[in-house]
């Protein structure tokens, strides 16, 4: 059985005595590596590596790090077909999907090699007579990123690139669900020539994270995971002076208007709702059906549904593959059940799906008759289940979107630019999509949750990933022998 390992100031190192996890394929139960729970030790060793890597790399050229990004672009695009193979041997999505991450993962990339011109100051001549001021940005020091296990290869690289890029170095600990992934972006990145130390990656769980949060020699935190742990991430790395962003859970509303086209329509809550069987922050959960559009686009989403192949990711054909793992399965079952129990009623049932045996399946779901005040609307579910309720007016759906304690995503279909205008004014959502399921911006745009699903204030990639990891040095300047007069420095009226 493959045993994964540390990589740390630039090598490969084996975790002696460590507790060993299992690695599941979700499709199959077959257990495909073991992962090590590294320990505070572990940690330590890769903080010192990127400590002692630190003054060197920020000292090397904006021009020359951004090379290091064409050439890591380069080579993530040549292996792009094993990176997507492996996100769905260890998470399940589909093998198109998968692709379509990696996609994502290498525009981070992309974005990241923008440095010399993302990472400028800015200079004002003449704040007073012949003096000067400029701000300028330097790395924040060591930063370290904590990653869920719904996007393998995309999350790490939310932060991994664009800390590099703009001079820090990095520690990253990938989810014990699926660490398969990362560490072959890091075989990737070991053969780029870095200088050691300038990235690490530490396998574990819970104590890895604790250790983060607790290490002096850790200057900022990123991390992508539940609500529950967000909050904890984001109290305690505050409460040590970290610089700190922490993604929460979602729960995401799709609202449909009378006037929605109905084909794109449901197309669109289809690849939201069950792509990736659910476990997208961005998915679509809660569709709200405003008037008769409910009427137009329910029964056929609900006849659509029902023709998804449910099925191993790798497999040719399969729409929508495996949930994480058995207790997932079964949590959301549960779900389920609750639902049906406070009266929702059932009008697709995938819990028992056809073709598959083995795994963690569970099919396209979906519940109508939904009200507002049910569990199954204000908890985040994490898979395939829609739920639909009703609202007369935009105002009611926008009412009822703006009761969720998250703010990840929301999306309206419609064709009235009147209603999106009110829409995007109104609702207390921070990433918005029209006529799109999935609004998760492009790489060059911030990743904009609000409220439960994300705290902090600077969020991830885009120009608030170069915000966060450097800070701002700013400099008021003057020369007498270039004229500037002496005296008290102020400014003149
Ligand atoms: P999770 O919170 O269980 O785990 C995330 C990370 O935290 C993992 O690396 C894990 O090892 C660590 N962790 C788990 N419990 C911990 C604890 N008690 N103390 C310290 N560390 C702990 O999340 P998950 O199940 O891996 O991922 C799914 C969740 O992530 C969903 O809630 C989803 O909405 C969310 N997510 C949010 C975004 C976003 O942009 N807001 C993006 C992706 C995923």
């Amino acid at each position: 059985m493959r045993v994964l390992e540390n990589y740390v100031g630039g090598r490969w190192v084996d975790v002696p005595g460590a507790e060993l996890h299992d690695v599941t394929n979700p499709a199959s139960g077959e257990v495909v590596a073991q992962v090590p729970f590294s320990a505070a030790s572990d940690l330590d060793a890769a903080v010192q590596a990127a400590r002692q890597a630190l003054p060197a790399w920020r000292d090397i050229s904006t021009i020359g790090r951004a090379r290091f990004m064409f050439d890591l672009r380069q080579k993530l695009v040549e292996r792009r077909e094993d990176l997507a193979r492996s996100v769905t041997i260890e998470m399940g999505k589909t093998l198109p999907d998968a692709n379509a991450e990696v996609g994502r993962m290498i525009e981070m990339v992309e974005a990241a090699s923008a440095i010399p011109t993302t990472m400028q100051g800015r200079i004002l001549e003449d704040v007073s007579r012949g003096v000067d001021a400029e701000t300028i940005r330097q790395p924040v020091g060591v930063c370290a990123a904590i990653a869920p296990f719904n996007f393998p290869a995309m999350v790490p690289f939310w932060f991994l690139p664009f800390a590099i890029a703009c001079g820090n170095t990095f520690v990253l600990k990938p989810s014990e669900q699926v660490p398969l992934t990362q560490t072959l972006a890091f075989e990737i990145i070991d053969s780029l020539g870095l200088p050691p130390g300038v990235v690490n990656l530490v396998n574990g769980g819970r104590e890895v994270v604790e250790s983060i949060l607790e290490h002096p020699g850790i200057d900022a935190v990123s991390f992508v995971g539940s609500a529950p742990v967000a909050k904890i991430v984001y109290e305690r790395a505050a409460a040590t002076g970290k610089r700190v962003q922490a993604l929460g859970g979602a729960k995401n509303h799709m609202v449909i208007c009378p006037d929605a086209v109905v084909e794109p329509t449901v197309n669109g809550l289809i690849g939201s709702g069950f792509g990736a069987a659910g476990q997208r922050c961005m998915a679509g959960s809660v569709i709200v059906t405003v008037g008769d559009a409910h009427e137009k686009v329910i029964p056929t989403l609900v006849e659509e549904s029902s023709r998804l192949k449910v099925g191993d990711g790798l497999d040719e054909g399969v729409d929508v593959g495996p949930v994480i793992s058995c207790d997932a399965r079964d949590r959301i079952a549960g779900w389920i059940e609750k639902a049906v129990a406070d009266g929702a009623e059932l009008v697709l049932d995938g819990r028992d799906p056809d073709g598959v045996q083995d795994g963690s399946f569970i099919g396209p779901t979906i519940l109508d008759r939904v009200t507002p005040g049910m569990d199954i609307v204000s908890e985040e579910v994490f898979g395939p289940v829609l739920v639909v309720i009703r609202a007369e007016t935009l105002d009611e759906a926008i009412e009822i979107v703006n009761s969720s304690p998250f703010g990840n995503g929301v999306s309206i279909f419609t064709e009235s630019g009147a209603a999106v205008r009110k829409f995007r004014h109104e609702v207390e959502v921070g990433m918005i999509g029209v006529n799109i399921g999935v609004a998760a911006p492009v790489a060059f745009f911030p990743f904009s949750g609000w409220k439960a699903s994300f705290l902090g204030d600077l969020h991830a990639h885009g120009p608030d990933g170069v915000e966060f990891f450097t800070r701002k040095k700013t400099t008021t300047s003057r020369y007498f022998s270039g004229g500037a007069t002496s005296g008290a420095y102020f400014v003149e009226r």
